[in-house]
């Protein structure tokens, strides 16, 4: 089957982040051509702020702005509805939310929307949905299951990959700072990455809390926390723990306002001793300058403390 005349947008946010290969290996092996949004910029954060109510998340602002940037230049927007993934393994809110935000949101537009629907806790797991998905852009189940396969298969190998150059980079000589964040928050090049992209520029080796082994991240979380029912959040705790003797420090980065990492973050704050820690929560009015004569101060008192300065 064929379906090269059909293009499906990928707003480059949130899960993007998470699913990026998941997602274009799925389309590419059923023949259907995606379209991935401009790297997040001043105006893709203006246009998703005037979108979203005040309160909320710097990320859900972001995201909006994407599927905006979107509109009009595909057939379909892929806007996934991820509820949950387990027992005690929820998503955040914001997760289960997004298809019915975004289609209020843009009922006028004329745009066209793709979901798929994984909620583990309504036994819908995500073979299932990918199924439902490819069914939905009119593609035989056995082709959308080799379809889903083959990209699950390439995701869980793309990720592995990541995770093994973290374990080469505990290895080398140098500062290292391990950034607790959401991958979509470290990784958005106009917010988190300032962060990452100042670490190197200072000589310090970034790690990230986010790129380990998930699911035994998930059992090490519960050490932290017994209760924490937040996916991200514990694979994060989890990562935490992993890493914590290879490192020098950790920052604990969040979006403004996050429920979760506020709770999240003041149970590591709490729990896990013995380590500098720096708590930045950026908003849509943080400038770089601020964070990076933040960054500069924790760099500095690490070094004092190590006698390295
Ligand atoms: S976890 Fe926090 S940053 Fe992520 S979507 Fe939810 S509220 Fe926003």
């Amino acid at each position: 089957m064929k379906h090269s005349a059909v293009t499906v947008g990928l707003p480059r946010a949130m899960l993007y982040y998470r699913y990026r290969i998941l997602w274009s290996v799925f389309f590419q092996e059923l023949g259907i051509r995606t379209v991935i949004s401009g790297p997040t910029d001043r105006e893709i954060l203006e246009q998703g702020s005037v979108l979203a109510i005040d309160e909320a998340c710097l990320s859900l602002k972001i995201y909006l702005g994407h599927v905006r940037a979107l509109v009009d230049k595909c057939d379909y927007i892929l806007i996934p509805r991820v509820a949950s993934l387990g027992r005690h393994r929820d998503m955040c809110t914001r997760f289960q939310a997004l298809p019915d935000l975004v289609d209020n949101l843009f009922r006028n537009s004329g745009q066209r929307f793709l979901s798929y629907n994984v909620d583990l806790s309504a036994k819908r797991d995500e073979e299932t949905a990918f199924l439902e998905l490819g069914r939905a852009l009119s593609a035989a189940p056995k082709e959308a299951r080799r379809a889903y396969r083959t990209a699950k298969k390439a995701e869980l190998a793309h990720h592995k990959a990541r995770v093994q150059k973290q374990e080469q980079l505990c290895h080398q000589e140098g500062l290292k700072i391990l950034i607790a964040a959401h991958s979509y928050l470290v990784e958005d090049p106009y917010v988190g990455r300032t962060v990452t992209d100042y670490l190197r520029s200072a000589g310090v080796i970034p790690l990230r809390a986010d790129l380990v082994d998930r699911d035994a991240a998930l059992k090490r979380g519960m050490e932290l926390s017994p209760t924490c029912k937040w996916e991200l959040s514990r694979e994060i705790l989890g990562g935490i723990l992993q890493r914590r003797r290879d490192v020098d420090g950790i920052i604990l980065l969040s979006a403004f306002p996050c429920g979760p990492d506020a709770m999240v973050n003041e149970l590591i704050t709490r729990r896990v001793k013995g380590v500098p820690m720096l708590n930045l929560v950026l908003d849509s009015q943080t400038g770089t300058a601020g964070v990076e004569t933040r960054l500069e101060s924790f760099i500095d008192i690490i070094r004092l403390k190590e006698g390295k300065l």
